[in-house]
């Protein structure tokens, strides 16, 4: 149960913010990544990810 970034991730950064419960998507090198460990799939929030309407690019899926 948890989102994860493509490689058609273009590093905006426009998805972090997003994920302001579970603080689950960090900047890496080239491309942000999602923690699986920590994303919920927005369970919480309706179990509708918060960082996919984010995504211009469409770069976060489900894992
Ligand atoms: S689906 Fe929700 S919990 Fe998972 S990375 Fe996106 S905003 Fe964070
Ligand atoms: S919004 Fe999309 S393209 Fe931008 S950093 Fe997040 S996953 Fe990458």
């Amino acid at each position: 149960m948890a989102m994860k970034i493509t490689d058609d991730c273009v590093a905006c950064g426009a998805c972090i913010d997003a994920c302001d419960i579970n603080f689950a998507i960090s900047e890496a090198d080239p491309i942000y990544v999602i923690d699986p460990a920590l994303c919920t799939e927005c369970e919480e929030s309706g179990g509708d990810p918060k960082c996919v309407p984010n995504c211009a690019v469409e770069a976060i899926v489900k894992a």
